[in-house]
């Protein structure tokens, strides 16, 4: 497959180092096999997630000079505000300082008895917290597709309107409301398509059921709706995006993601109703006064022009094509993924590469050791070590499928540095049966894997 070339070029370099594999066998058991615990001088090639990551634009960083920093109304604050509007076609925008924050303050206003219900295409693991936190019930609602790994589809990412209608015929009253995530990251960032969205959103408005969308990656979901869904061949990326989102109620977005910041997020709300104020609160208590919202003024204006950065269409054409590159070259070794590649990273199916291992040995987890042992390389389990226990009843809890995820940071690696990795699972491969499952020896009650410790079973 051809390497789509960067449309741009390297202005500005940080060095990395590479280590011994002897000096990386000593540092992981330092960490606790705990992926998140390693020194980042001590990685080679960061995997570990596309989030705040990214490698931001000399436009960007200009914009960082011209920053507001007043307490409240600051033009920062107003520049972005007039980007996200013309953007999504939001009546009300809220900054914040990350995704997890909007979910934060969303979550308890939209939530209002304590048992009822979420539902979404499948929620990103904050989001999945928040729900919990707000004494919510999240429940997964992915189409089937999404959970064959091997099946080549354009839209793995959807909802299965059908058994929507089911489980809201199933609680009624209690559907607090529904999420969809675009692109749906824990399965693999596959795309929802615009088709999948009108029908979640017709099932939604009949039912009066406020629609969120979970926005980090809405860009990428765009390019995908524009290569693979027909209607949209000749429409913008902005013209895909402005209707994509007028299905929906409300939006949350990681601005780490496809808005190529390395911090910030949004919260909006289409039509600003009775939700507002109770949100506001919120932020005004945990996040900082409204014109900022946990931010900087600086980090206003670069996510402001971040935003419009992250939806040009050779950019995305090139960003897309990195991920399938890598895909293409794991092809060339046999190494299982979720196919086809998705928009932000290629999930890895661990639970076929290390088919020795059951799922509570956590594969996902085991192979991301192994690629760290191996080259450098960092990445995290999207598996059954990544899932929380079951808060009713304390039970380890199986994922659909046991994943390691190779999240591509935007605009920072190169096809050598993607090559690296191809080579390094395929050394992996040739020795998959030696390599051994984990358990864990020490947890938190929610979002585990980021604080877990855990010991390589012999
Ligand atoms: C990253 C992410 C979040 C949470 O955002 P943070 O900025 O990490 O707090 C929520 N949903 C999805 C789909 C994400 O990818």
């Amino acid at each position: 497959m051809k390497y789509i070339p960067e449309p741009f070029k390297i202005k500005m370099v940080e060095p990395i180092r590479l280590t011994t594999a002897q000096e990386r066998r000593e540092k992981i058991a330092a960490a606790n096999y705990n992926n998140f615990g390693l020194h980042a001088d001590d990685v080679y090639i960061d995997l570990l997630t596309d989030s705040g990551t990214n490698a931001m634009s000399n436009a960007q960083w200009s914009a960082m000079l011209t920053g507001d920093e007043a307490y409240s109304g600051g033009r920062s604050y107003y520049d972005l505000i007039g980007v996200a509007q013309e953007i999504f076609g939001y009546e009300w925008i809220q900054p914040v300082h990350q995704g997890r924050a909007a979910e934060k303050v969303l979550f308890p206003v939209l939530i209002g008895r304590p048992g009822q219900v979420v539902i979404s295409n499948t929620f990103f693991d904050t989001t999945r917290a928040h729900v919990a936190l707000a004494n919510g019930r999240p429940i997964d609602c992915v189409c089937p597709e999404g959970l064959d790994s091997g099946l080549d589809a354009p839209f793995k990412g959807n909802m299965d309107n059908a058994r929507l209608e089911t489980l809201i015929a199933e609680h009624g009253d209690e559907v607090a409301g529904i999420v969809v995530t675009i692109t749906n990251n824990s399965v693999g960032g596959q795309p929802v398509s615009m088709a999948n969205m009108r029908e979640t959103a017709r099932i939604a408005a009949a039912h009066g059921i406020p629609l969120v969308i979970d926005a980090a990656r809405f860009a990428e979901n765009a390019y995908f709706i524009k290569a693979r869904e027909a209607e949209f061949a000749d429409a913008t990326i902005a013209e895909i995006i402005r209707e994509f989102f007028s299905y929906g109620d409300i939006f949350t977005m990681s601005a780490k993601k496809d808005a190529i910041t390395n911090m910030g997020g949004l919260l909006g709300v289409r039509e600003e109703g009775e939700h507002v104020p109770d949100v506001r609160s919120l932020v005004i208590a945990g996040e900082g006064y409204v014109t900022y919202g946990g931010l900087s003024g600086r980090d206003l204006a670069a996510l402001a022009v971040g935003l419009r950065e992250g939806m040009d269409e050779d950019y995305l054409r090139y960003r897309t094509g990195q991920v399938a590159y890598l895909a293409a070259r794991l092809d060339e070794f046999g190494i299982p993924y979720q196919r086809p590649a998705g928009g932000h990273a290629v999930f890895v199916d661990a639970g076929k590469l290390l088919p020795h291992l059951p799922w509570h040995q956590y594969p996902g987890h085991a192979l991301a050791v192994e690629l760290y042992i191996e080259a450098g390389v960092r990445t995290c389990d999207i598996g059954s070590y990544l899932m929380d226990r079951d808060p009713a009843t304390g039970q380890e809890q199986q994922a659909p499928l046991e994943f390691t995820r190779l999240a591509i940071p935007r605009r920072v690696y190169t096809q050598a540095h993607l090559d690296v990795i191809a080579e390094a699972l395929g050394a992996i491969k040739e020795r998959a049966g030696s390599v051994p499952g984990y358990e864990i020896t020490w947890e938190p009650k929610v979002l585990r894997h980021f604080t877990a410790t855990l010991r390589p079973l012999s």
